[in-house]
């Protein structure tokens, strides 16, 4: 699936646990990534700083759901079970 663009569901559910600019020592679960803008875009998209764990994260129905609720919803309770 297309990521839905203004999501920014991963980008907040999941712990990081690489630096990111801005985040050295990467980012709890639940907590907003502080690259994430106002329109849930990845400021740093493109850009060699942004971590890998981001670059390899691809869209999935699985994941992402319907909408962004639900990709909350279920990346929250895959963090819960590999934690
Ligand atoms: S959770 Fe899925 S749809 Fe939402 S921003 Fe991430 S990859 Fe895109
Ligand atoms: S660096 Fe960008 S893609 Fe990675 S979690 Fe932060 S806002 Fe999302």
């Amino acid at each position: 699936m297309q990521c839905r663009l203004g999501c920014g569901a991963c980008c907040i559910a999941p712990s990081i646990n690489q630096p990111i600019l801005g985040m050295p020592n990467g980012k709890p679960a639940g907590v907003r990534c502080i690259q994430l803008n106002d329109d849930n875009l990845c400021k740093i998209f493109g850009d060699p700083s942004r971590p890998k764990l981001c670059d390899g994260f691809k869209a999935e129905k699985d994941v992402c759901g319907d909408n962004t609720a639900q990709a909350l919803q279920i990346i929250t309770e895959l963090e819960r079970l590999t934690s």
